[in-house]
């Protein structure tokens, strides 16, 4: 099948097609790349939501009601489950499998697992051109899944138009190790499991967690909802507040220009880099500079100014 035909059937979401597509991307073929050209000016409309936070707390089963409850206000909803790289929880995988079980049938729910390994580092991109996809399928609503608060979870969600954080009672801990990197990324905190005990400090904890983040640049109150996902308690509240964020342009805009510009960054070291070994000589000039940093004859910085300049 040509790309173009692909392109075709993945703007009539036709599921299969657009699985099809997403393993283009994956393997970084070139057709994967054009595909993305042919769709990229298709998209536009999806909200891409991410939702992350520790092994355990309730992510899969909150993504689960989430989707629901978009189904029920006819949203289209795509899932991008990201499994993994390490060591926290192997049953991620199976459990996503079990999960995609649960929407089948649903012609408006479209599933999909992402490993984190083998993307080496490219991951945001991987899922970032899997949104493309999604979006330009027509879904309304992109949920990706991330576990844990890696710096790739961090690349993942920060370049979503809405970014949610998922806690559980007694993670306080948590709350403290979480403040470096998350504090600034969450647009929305969830306090999943609320019918345990502690629910309310560990509310409290988050909020003055938050009391101490600047919120000067966004000039927007951080909402800390509590969930209980097992019985679908609290689910629209989380809805309304995604529709709250995006109803605001400015936040909208901020996020679009963000997504963006790391895109483009990304995309072009990435190209400079392909470009750079693809040449013969530069390609020796690396090997030969990694020899000679190994053996500490020469530092990274002279080496890589030294290689820059036999490209020009
Ligand atoms: P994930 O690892 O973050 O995706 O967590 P899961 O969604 O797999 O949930 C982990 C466990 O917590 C499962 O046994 C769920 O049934 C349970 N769980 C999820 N939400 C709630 C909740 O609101 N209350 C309680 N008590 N258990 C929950």
């Amino acid at each position: 099948m040509t790309t173009q035909s692909l392109a075709e059937k993945v703007k009539a979401f036709d599921p299969r097609a657009v699985a099809r597509a997403i393993s283009l991307i994956e393997s970084r073929s070139s057709d994967g790349q054009i595909l993305i050209s042919q769709l990229f000016s298709f998209g536009g409309h999806a909200t891409v939501v991410g939702i992350t936070g520790a092994p355990g707390v309730g992510k899969s089963t909150l993504v689960d009601c989430l989707t629901i409850e978009l189904r029920r206000r006819d949203a289209k909803v795509g899932i991008l489950a990201i499994d993994p790289t390490s060591p926290f929880s192997g049953g991620a995988i199976l459990g996503d499998r079990i999960r995609m079980q649960s929407h089948t049938g649903d012609a408006g729910v479209f599933v999909r697992s992402m490993a984190s390994r083998g993307h080496l580092g490219g991951l945001s991109q991987a899922t970032n051109d899997a949104t493309v996809i999604l979006d330009a399928a027509g879904l309304d609503v992109v949920l990706i899944e991330t576990v844990g608060v890696g710096q790739g979870e961090v690349d993942i969600i920060r370049t979503a138009d809405i970014s949610i954080v998922v806690m559980a009672p007694g993670s306080g801990d948590d709350v403290q190790a979480l403040k470096a990197g998350i504090m600034e990324i969450a647009d929305v905190f969830v306090v999943n499991k609320s019918d345990r005990d502690g629910v309310d400090r560990t509310v409290t904890d988050i909020e003055a967690a938050l009391m101490l983040k600047d919120h000067s640049a966004e000039g927007r109150r951080v909402p800390v909802l509590k969930t209980e996902a097992t019985s679908n308690i609290g689910i629209a509240d989380v809805i309304d507040a995604v529709e709250q964020f995006q109803e605001s342009s400015t936040q909208k805009n901020r996020r679009l220009q963000h997504r963006a510009g790391v895109r483009l960054r990304e995309t072009l070291s990435r190209e400079f880099m392909q470009r750079l070994e693809g040449r013969d000589d530069i390609k020796q000039a690396l090997d030969k500079a990694v020899d000679r940093i190994s053996k500490r004859e020469v530092d990274p910085y002279t080496a890589a100014v030294e290689i820059m300049e036999r490209a020009q």
